[in-house]
């Protein structure tokens, strides 16, 4: 990595470093979480459409497993790196903590970009994955899921081949699979949902009413899509989204002042994600810059793409009108905006609780796998309502008590809850 260019490892590792000062953790203890367990690089030949072979790198790291199986997605994307895999597997071991299930923190990811590759090709790579490290996954070891660009097709291609591999059914081997093909009902919604529970919950210590308030979000994904729902419902207006557009290779800001219709614009959005600029157009929907989610007069602020979005760069053109910001996507603020925003009074959800409900609900469909019954829609998520509201409302009163950060709470509450485990074990 060049000097300068942004590590989110290095961010991850320095974040982890602050707090252990916090918890005055022992040198072991501090080795140990500052780094993974376990990690895996391994080749992946795939036969393409016309004949020929391709190789790709594929990656898994554990980052700890001291409260449980390893937990956390696989990324497909054509810029990933060993180092965002490994910030992104810490950050799992803090997310399954912080919302309080027994699962620890992995993550896997694969340099390629599916724009470019044939639904073969792709199943190629999904089954190829599982025959690298097939023995060092599954229910009770490390339990992959869906992240950015990866979906439950994917999954259930990657369970079929984990289960040709052991000669037996293991569907809690993986999370995030199709409803009907061991998938919960609610998975796809949980991650957005969970970011609009915990910002219901913000507005009220706010003291802002949710059907008075404007919100912004950076993406129009799984997490973004269905946090636009879940909002809504509540009455609150998010008056843009932004996205990447596959035929430009640019990103764009869809804004309307009263308000963007989600299903009107997924009505034009490919099978890429990419909304249709002209189109959008024609129904009133401003077309604007994709980096212009980030200056809205708004008072709810979602980075739900991708990890470096607020930086110290960037950080200035939050209005003033922004009292909240809750991170959909993981890692999306520098430490250098984080104290900018502190220092601002701005209230933040913290990634590692903010889009929590995604794994939450990969906990709970690992439950009905376990015991082979499926719970109703209702009842997932309103399960999921209350894992992420205690979550919330337990980090928020230790924010209050010590007078600190809510990152810096919720981080106090997950590290401390790990490094315990650790001792416990006899670890260190
Ligand atoms: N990839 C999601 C995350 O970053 C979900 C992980 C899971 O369900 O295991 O939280």
């Amino acid at each position: 990595m060049s000097a300068g260019a942004f590590n989110p490892f290095q961010m991850a590792q320095s974040q982890f470093d602050r707090i252990a000062d916090v918890l005055k953790l022992d040198a072991g203890t501090r080795e140990l979480l500052r780094w993974p367990l376990r990690e895996y690089h391994f080749l992946i030949p795939v036969r393409m459409d016309d004949g020929s072979h391709k190789v790709f790198r594929g990656f898994r790291c554990q980052h700890n497993d001291a409260r449980g199986p390893c937990k956390g997605g696989i990324r497909f994307h054509p810029h990933e790196t060993i180092d965002t895999v490994r910030a992104l597997a810490m950050w799992m071991t803090w997310k399954c903590s912080t919302v309080d299930i027994p699962l620890g923190g992995g993550k896997g990811g694969v340099i390629c970009d599916p724009h470019h590759l044939s639904a073969f090709e792709q199943q190629g790579i999904c089954r190829g994955w599982v025959r690298q490290i097939a023995r060092n996954v599954g229910p009770v070891q490390d339990v992959p899921a869906p992240d950015v660009m990866t979906n439950p097709q994917h999954m259930l291609w990657m369970l079929d081949e984990w289960e040709a591999i052991h000669g037996e059914k293991g569907p809690g081997f993986i999370t995030g699979k199709p409803v009907g093909m061991g998938g919960s009902l609610g998975r796809t919604e949980a991650t957005g949902y969970g970011v609009g529970y915990v910002v219901r919950e913000a507005l009220k210590i706010l003291g802002i009413a949710p059907d008075k308030a404007l919100a912004a979000i950076q993406g129009f994904g799984n997490v973004s899509q269905y946090a636009v729902k879940i909002l809504n419902s509540f009455g609150t207006k998010v008056v843009c989204v932004s996205c990447w557009n596959q035929k430009d290779q640019t990103s764009y800001t869809f804004a309307k002042k009263d308000g963007i219709d989600v299903d009107a614009l997924l009505s034009i959005t490919d099978h890429f994600g990419s909304i249709d600029t002209e189109k959008a157009k024609a129904m009133g929907v401003q077309v604007l810059p994709g980096d212009k989610w980030i200056d809205q007069e708004v008072d709810i602020l979602i980075p739900a793409a991708l990890e470096n979005q607020v930086t110290g760069e960037n950080v200035q053109r939050i209005s003033k009108r922004v009292k909240l910001i809750a991170e959909g996507a993981n890692g999306p603020t520098t430490p250098e905006a984080d104290s900018v925003l502190h220092e601002r009074g701005v209230f933040c959800i913290p990634d590692v609780l903010a889009n929590a409900g995604g794994v939450t609900c990969s906990y709970f469909e690992q439950v009905q796998c376990n015991t082979n019954y499926f719970w109703p829609k209702d009842e997932v998520l309103s399960k999921l309502d209350a894992k992420m509201t205690s979550a919330f409302k337990a980090v928020h009163d230790l924010s209050k008590k010590k007078n600190l950060y809510m990152r810096d709470a919720c981080y106090q509450i997950s590290v401390d809850r790990v490094a315990r485990a650790c001792r416990d074990r006899g670890w260190v």
